[in-house]
């Protein structure tokens, strides 16, 4: 935070006891969205392990992390996540984490930036090709 890269949050990941990786928000210095710690760290385990699965991992954010996050953490699948500050913690501080997890909640069409289906047969045709795809590596 202090260095300018961005927000007041971290993230390190522990195997078996040994730091695999550490990160702090960056979405200032990567000009990147995306650059939370959590998705950072995420990134640099998963290098470091050689794998796209954090299997046996433990993941300690300094915040609940965001539902952008939360999101990359069940598709990386740890063992488990420790936290200390809370969405509303965050939110107290000017932060949109809290907003977010609420508008999951709303339907759609009411979300501050709407969602509409736009139901193509391409799109599905891709999808219908994965299913079919013998030699793929399920994750
Ligand atoms: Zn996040």
């Amino acid at each position: 935070m202090n260095s300018g890269k961005g927000g007041p949050f971290g993230c390190v990941i522990v195997k078996d006891g040994v730091i695999v990786a550490e990160a702090s928000n960056q979405v200032l210095s990567d000009i990147d969205p995306t650059a939370h710690a959590e998705i950072t760290a995420i990134r640099l385990a998963c290098k470091a392990l050689g794998s796209f699965q954090l299997d046996g991992c433990i993941l300690f954010s300094s915040t609940e992390p965001c539902p952008m996050c939360l999101g990359a953490i069940y598709w990386a699948r740890p063992r488990k996540v420790y936290y200390a500050c809370t969405r509303k913690d965050a939110a107290d501080a000017g932060f949109d984490d809290d907003f977010i997890y609420r508008e999951i909640n709303l339907a759609q069409p009411d979300r501050s930036i709407p969602f509409e289906q736009v139901n193509l047969p391409e799109g599905r045709a891709v999808l219908e090709a994965w299913k079919d795809k013998s030699n793929k590596q399920e994750y």
